[in-house]
């Protein structure tokens, strides 16, 4: 069987090999077992339960938690030459009756639908008259409260599993963590069934983790003009009122950006939506209700104005660029206001001890992978159990090693500078006083007379906010929200008060943009080839146009680059190529073959010409 779906493999979706673990999750459905699969982003979940599909007799019923994902991967089904279908809300009742008549007769290979629809008394008898050939809960994270993306409905799926238990059924997620792993297993009772975990290193993307100056806006339009002019990316800030601010600067300044956040109407975000996926070279600047089913292969990079809540969200969320496997970033400013920030939200949640408990733990994880001096992507891969990677050599802090100083004595005069002003006042005012300032506050309440007043005024006041960054970070102080942010401290920070132990801290990187510059992902082509590129480009848009398919899910950028290095000259050779099925042979081989042949003939003329 796993022949045949090595076949489907190849003719059908145009890849040579099966990424691990593919073959065994594949393998696992075939023999009607269960599994629980976690794959990174990227990582090519789909094809672990898309391929059975074909394979087996029957419909494989996908349940997704978003209409635009459903829609977006039965689109790309549907350009394979495959009986897709999705029910949503936005059809109409003729057209659900179509879809439905064709899942019974067994015209569908996959049938995609919400979770909230499967409840349905309707559905549910549908689900009895079709021959299902397996469950695939996609997003399968979604039943945990844990998770960012809880979704109650998610967890009723249990009913599903109960009623169906001899069906095959596959849960599939990119997020690794082991709760939202023991909550999946219970909801969907997998315990005990096989688990499939992909290799989470995505070596496409760089990691860049940047320390704020205040200039942050700046910096971010230095590192996309520097590499990333015309390119897709995403750019992720905590607020609405940042979205709208930060896009509007970006277009003042000459780049395609757009606004997207849940504030805005359906119409404005569908709108952006659309133009991020079908047009080239869009920027989305968005809060972190953009993303989710956004599979655009192409999104070069993705940076983060503010920090996400965990190490889970950082991931999900940069796992955004690169899915092409070409190379990409994930580029990050971060500082203090953002500590500060953060630990004030979580104070602010009334929930649970035991949710409070995990949330710090999530918090003082991802001020780690910030502060960090060592390789980050090892940080990254052991945070999901992936432990002993060699350095990278592909983010920050391999690329530029961080100086690190024995900051104990600078730590001591920060500590007890809190403690003998009474644990009252925020991070400026504790500066103010080490750096001797006379202001107002200081004086009315005698702080001048401290013995640590102006004992650091060696030291410039954005480099103390880098050193109590750091103290907030490491857990030696904590920002008090009841108290507009009065710094307090933790018992952690006694024996570094009382000397018996040091503090290495990281040194202030001077100058932004640190990171050296990088090619683009796909190397330029000249000449004859550039010509081919662009008329394959002009092409592939306008069938995209006559779909209303953004062009990628015509031909990925990587299959047209190979197109213009071997320029096929049969249909045969073109099928050799990466990405191309029977079904994209067939439909667009002859117009692909035509455009080269025009670009040979054209050059061999003007090579005439010059003779
Ligand atoms: P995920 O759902 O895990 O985020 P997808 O299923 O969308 O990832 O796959 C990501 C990309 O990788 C898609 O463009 C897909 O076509 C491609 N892909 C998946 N499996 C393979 C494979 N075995 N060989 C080559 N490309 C693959
Ligand atoms: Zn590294």
């Amino acid at each position: 069987m796993l022949d045949q779906a090595r076949e489907v493999l190849q003719t059908v979706f145009g890849y040579d090999d099966f990424r691990s673990p593919q073959d065994e999750v594949i393998t696992q459905l075939l023999a009607s077992e269960h599994a629980l699969v976690l794959m990174p982003t990227g990582g090519g979940k789909s094809l672990c339960y898309q391929i059975p599909a074909l394979v087996l007799p029957g419909t494989a019923v996908v349940v997704s938690p978003l209409i635009a994902l459903m829609e977006d991967q039965v689109a790309t089904l549907q350009q394979l030459g495959v009986q897709a279908e999705c029910l949503t809300s936005m059809l109409s009742f003729s057209e659900v009756k179509a879809i439905q008549e064709r899942a019974v007769n067994g015209q569908l290979k996959l049938l995609y639908v919400s979770p909230e629809r499967v409840f349905s008394k309707h559905f549910y008898s549908l689900l009895q008259q079709i021959n299902i050939s397996l469950f695939a809960i996609d997003e399968a994270h979604c039943v945990s409260q844990w998770g960012h993306d809880f979704r109650p409905e998610y967890q009723k799926l249990s009913q599903l599993v109960a009623a169906f238990p001899n069906v095959p059924r596959v849960a599939l997620t990119a997020t690794a963590d082991q709760l939202s792993r023991r909550d999946i297993a219970d909801c969907l009772n997998l315990n005990g069934h096989a688990l499939f975990v992909g290799n989470f290193d995505r070596p496409n993307i760089r990691y860049t983790v940047n320390e704020s100056y205040g200039d942050d806006l700046k910096r971010l339009l230095a590192f996309i003009q520097s590499t990333y002019r015309h390119e897709a990316g995403i750019v992720y800030c905590m607020t609405r009122k940042k979205v709208e601010s930060t896009a509007e600067w970006l277009q003042q300044q000459g780049v395609r950006a757009l606004p997207y956040h849940a504030g805005l109407s359906n119409e404005v975000r569908q709108k952006h939506q659309k133009l991020f996926l079908m047009e080239e070279g869009i920027v989305m600047v968005a809060t972190i209700a953009f993303g989710m089913g956004i599979d655009k292969p192409d999104v070069r990079f993705v940076a983060h104005l503010s920090l996400p809540k965990s190490i889970e969200s950082y991931y999900q969320e940069t796992g955004r660029a690169g899915r092409d496997g070409l190379s990409a970033e994930a580029w990050m400013v971060y500082g203090l206001k953002d500590v500060v920030l953060l630990q004030q939200m979580m104070d602010r949640n009334e929930k649970s001890e035991e949710f409070r408990r995990i949330e710090q733990h999530k918090l003082a994880s991802i001020l780690g992978f910030c502060e960090i001096t060592s390789c980050r992507r090892q940080v990254l891969l052991n945070y999901f159990g992936q432990e002993g990677a060699e350095p990278c050599g592909n983010c920050d802090t391999c690329l530029n090693p961080p100086k690190t100083w024995d900051g104990t004595k600078a730590a001591q005069k920060a500590l007890s500078t809190v403690y003998r002003s009474g644990q009252r006042f925020g991070v400026g005012y504790n500066i103010d006083v080490l750096r001797g300032k006379r202001t107002d506050r200081i004086l009315q309440y005698g702080h001048h007379r401290l013995s640590t007043f102006g004992l650091g005024a060696e030291i410039e006041e954005r480099q103390w906010q880098g050193i109590y960054r750091q103290l907030i970070a490491k857990g030696l102080l904590r920002a008090e929200l009841a108290e507009y942010g009065a710094l307090k401290l933790t018992d952690a920070c006694r024996p570094i008060l009382r000397g018996e132990e040091s503090i290495e801290l990281r040194s202030m990187v001077r100058g932004a943009g640190l990171t050296k510059k990088r090619s683009s992902a796909l190397p330029a082509f000249d000449g004859m080839d550039r010509v081919l590129w662009m008329k394959l480009k002009d092409q592939r848009l306008r069938l995209a146009k006559v779909k209303g398919l953004p062009p990628y899910m015509i031909f990925h950028d990587q299959t047209l680059h190979r197109i213009v290095e071997q320029k096929p000259a049969t249909l045969e050779a073109l099928s050799e190529i990466q990405g191309i099925g029977s079904h994209k042979l067939s439909q667009h081989g002859e117009g692909v073959l035509k455009i080269i042949r025009n670009v040979l003939e054209e050059y061999e003329d003007i090579e005439v010409a010059l003779d």
